[in-house]
């Protein structure tokens, strides 16, 4: 591939997995040293997080505590010799994470959503020497996060990783932002050298699902994890709810099923075992489209009974082939396998109108 992302490399020395963890929000000097000094303590954590610059949906409520988080972050650094990461949004804020020279910057997904501020971002790091970790956009668009991330590569940074937090959603879900695996192994695939890691903390957007989710990103072969934690996570000043405390993310790392240490250097099985998770999920993501799909089908069938009309519309049925034929082939899907493909779902569509029909 030509494109300039391309020239980011898989980092040299990376721990694996590679945990980065930290209150969502610095708020006192106290609450960062607290938290900085059980992590560094457990040697499992590698990197320290926390937003002093917090983006929020409504004005009036907390926006960090700014560049003075920056001061009691480097404190912990020099006490604990923990190196630290912080939220950029914007040119001043590069400014003033240099000027503290914080470790690693992360790109937040509200920023990523957005061309001119990541082209902001990516002019203002021309020439630094500082990695960048770019989570996913707001919405499920993975054109974006690569634009993203072409334009910071663009800017010459080497060592980029991608955080892969979950997409905003419209109705109900158990999850503050819905995972949409495929789209982060979508992402993987694409860029086999980018670190990929997961933040199970804002997918979950609540403590009791945290488990879980970080189990499937090991499962999947993520490179690592963003895990927020706090000294006394109820009192949290931002995302009280899915922060624990970092006695508790030890107790997680603990318990998670590790696979084998290095993927790379170990047996074929283990590399064809990663791929079958990531076969496993995307056909549990297929069999649930296909449900949803069939529920829609039903709902037609109601309306065509209400309104008398046929189940089967020819027209209807050839535009639907059509367009699927067409959007197959742009992923290489031949013709012949969509539909027959169709043709299977739409016996199964046309069954389902029926039984409505007649009932
Ligand atoms: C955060 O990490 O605290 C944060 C604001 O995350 P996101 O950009 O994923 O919402
Ligand atoms: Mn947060």
């Amino acid at each position: 591939m030509s494109t300039p992302a391309s020239a980011a490399k898989k980092w040299i020395g990376l721990p694996r997995p590679w945990v980065i963890s930290g209150p969502c929000s610095a708020e006192t000097e106290a609450q960062v040293m607290a938290t900085a000094q059980a992590l560094a303590h457990s040697g499992k954590v590698h990197l320290f997080r926390a937003g002093i610059w917090k983006p929020r949906t409504k004005p009036g409520g907390f926006e960090g505590v700014g560049a003075v988080g920056l001061e009691w972050l480097k404190q912990a650094r020099q006490q604990y010799g923990l190196p630290f990461t912080v939220e950029v949004a914007t040119a001043k804020q590069v400014e003033e994470a240099l000027k503290f020279e914080t470790d690693v910057l992360w790109i937040g997904a509200r920023t990523t959503v957005n061309p001119f501020s990541v082209q902001e971002l990516a002019d203002a790091l021309q020439g630094v020497n500082i990695p960048v970790l770019i989570k996913n956009p707001l919405n499920p668009d993975i054109e974006l996060w690569t634009g993203a991330l072409e334009r910071i590569a663009g800017a010459g940074i080497e060592k980029i990783g991608l955080i892969h937090r979950g997409f905003s959603n419209y109705g109900h879900s158990e999850y503050r932002n819905v995972p949409m695996w495929h789209l982060a192994i979508e992402m993987k695939l694409r860029h086999p050298q980018i670190p990929l890691l997961n933040d199970p903390s804002h997918i979950c957007g609540r403590r009791d699902l945290l488990m879980e989710v970080m189990q499937r990103a090991v499962d999947l072969d993520f490179d690592g994890l963003m895990i927020e934690s706090h000294p006394e996570p109820e009192k949290a000043w931002s995302d009280a709810n899915q922060q624990v405390t970092p006695e508790r993310l030890l107790e997680m790392l603990a318990a998670i099923r590790w696979r084998a240490e290095d993927i790379h250097s170990d047996s074929f099985h283990t590399a064809l075992d990663a791929l079958r998770q990531q076969i496993n999920q995307l056909d549990q993501e297929m069999v649930q489209l296909l449900g949803r799909r069939m529920q829609v089908a039903e709902e037609i069938g109601r309306y065509k009974k209400e309104n008398n009309i046929t189940i089967l519309q020819t027209s209807r049925w050839q535009e639907i082939v059509e367009r699927a034929c067409a959007q197959g082939e742009q992923v290489g899907l031949s013709r012949e396998f969509i539909t027959r493909y169709l043709e299977a779902v739409h016996m199964e569509s046309i069954n389902r109108q029926k039984n409505v029909l007649d009932s």
